[in-house]
């Protein structure tokens, strides 16, 4: 199904870091050319001076690459429709902007170059996701007034202005589908002046909806993380990051809300992406991430914690060499389905990995002393178990109980106190028995509970 036509770009100006909207736009490009068979281009828009840096572009690579988003041309990677960098391509610009001075279709103010814009242009254009846009160029006015504008290509410090540059772009880098946001729509009828005015083809727009915040406002900082690393720092993954950008706006199949990166890409459908807002619910990115942190492998959930154990203070690399990294990956495996980020998962594992914070979440000091030779007794029996197993621990504690007329729960309780500091934790004869006979019994003599 490869189609080498299909070339797609995401262009990102290296203003700042990739935000959720960037994300997203890069995103659906990648869906598409990886559906397709395409190709995926990063181009640089850096042509504004004052406010691009390499370290933005650099962010905005490595944010891509963390949502695994490769692309196939760009300014690290080459290609044959270079340079990738718009600051590198000036002669470009010029040049055509000359031919349009010949023809007279532009003219010269100053050392600026404007376009002039002829009235009863139809501009309307098809758009892959919103249908039909009619405009007319008489629409194009200047702000405020009734006067049609002409629009600037080249401003009068020689840098080409965005409509101007991103058309010239696109057509010789071949661009078969202009994948962008909505907010890039207003921009389109000017574009097809300038295509039209070349004398080359216009390339298939497909704007993307616009993101809300869950108050359906349109997102902004005031919604919290905007940063694509933001999330990166708060424990989400990679994978759940892309799941739940690629369902912003498209959709893998009714119910079918958790899929991964080649899903995605199989599934994904141009036609399919629909145009009505979409809302960044963090419910639903929760949920999404805390089923794919259920599905990782153990040595890769260990991985995605290590780090929030680490920030955290937490002694793991000292454990790891005391008990091994697969005892480490198996307290995780112990608590799947808890946690819906990783770092969650860390605060709600610390115990495995120190008595510390068990310490300073309880004293004990809610145990009643009378109940303590009871407790005492029962503890005893628990440590004496041969078999340090789950089954065998709580089938102990089962026959103890019963013999005794006693609830389980009151001395599993207490248990669970000592070993994780948590009134919820996974079954409690299972975190015991990965604990281990030996720290069970230092946190329960810690405690005078034994
Ligand atoms: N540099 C533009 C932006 O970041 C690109 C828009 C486009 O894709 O045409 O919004």
């Amino acid at each position: 199904m490869a189609d080498k036509d299909i070339r797609v770009r995401f262009a990102p100006s290296p203003t700042g870091a990739l935000h959720i909207g960037g994300g997203h736009t890069a995103l659906f490009n990648w869906l598409w050319a990886r559906h397709t068979g395409g190709c995926f281009i990063l181009r640089i828009e850096d042509t504004d001076l004052v406010r691009s840096t390499k370290e933005y572009e650099q962010t905005i690579m490595d944010g891509m690459t963390w949502l695994g988003l490769d692309w196939d041309e760009g300014p690290d990677k080459g290609g044959d429709y270079g340079p990738y960098r718009q600051s590198e391509r000036l002669d470009l610009y010029r040049k055509y902007a000359e031919q349009l001075i010949g023809e007279g279709k532009a003219y010269r103010d100053g050392e600026a170059v404007l376009f002039r814009v002829e009235p009863g242009q139809d501009v309307s254009f098809d758009d892959a996701v919103y249908g039909r846009v009619e405009v007319m160029s008489d629409a194009l006015k200047e702000r405020d007034s009734d006067k049609l504008k002409d629009i600037v290509i080249i401003k009068s410090d020689g840098m080409p202005t965005y409509n101007y540059a991103v058309v010239v772009d696109d057509h010789l880098m071949a661009i078969s589908h202009v994948i962008r946001g909505e907010d890039h729509i207003s921009n389109t009828p000017k574009q097809i002046l300038l295509y039209r005015a070349l004398g080359w083809d216009v390339p298939v727009f497909a704007h993307l909806p616009m993101i809300l915040g869950r108050d359906k406002k349109k997102l902004s900082k005031r919604h919290g993380a905007t940063s694509v690393y933001e999330y990166r720092d708060m424990g989400y993954m990679p994978d759940s990051v892309f799941n739940f950008l690629a369902l912003l706006g498209w959709s893998a199949g009714e119910g079918h809300e958790v899929f991964t990166r080649a899903e995605a890409a199989s599934l994904f459908e141009l036609s399919r992406v629909t145009r009505k807002p979409a809302v960044l619910d963090p419910d639903k990115m929760n949920f999404i991430n805390q089923e794919h942190l259920k599905r990782l492998d153990p040595d890769t959930r260990l991985a995605m914690v290590r780090p929030f154990w680490e920030e955290m203070g937490l002694p793991v690399s000292q454990v790891e060499a005391d008990r091994g990294k697969d005892w480490l990956a198996g307290a995780l495996t112990l608590m799947e389905g808890r946690g819906r980020t990783a770092r969650e998962m860390a605060e709600f594992s610390d115990y495995f990995v120190s008595f510390e914070p068990v310490k300073t979440r309880w004293d004990g000091a809610d145990i009643a002393e009378d109940r303590k030779p009871g407790l005492r007794e029962f503890f005893a029996a628990i440590l004496a178990e041969p078999e340090w197993m789950p089954e065998a621990l709580e089938a102990r504690a089962r026959n103890w109980t019963e013999e005794r007329g006693v609830k389980m729960k009151d001395y599993a309780m207490p248990l669970r106190f000592a070993l994780t500091g948590m009134k919820v934790s996974p079954g409690i004869f299972e975190v015991a028995a990965h604990l281990g006979r030996d720290e069970a019994r230092r946190r329960l003599e810690y405690y005078g509970l034994v």
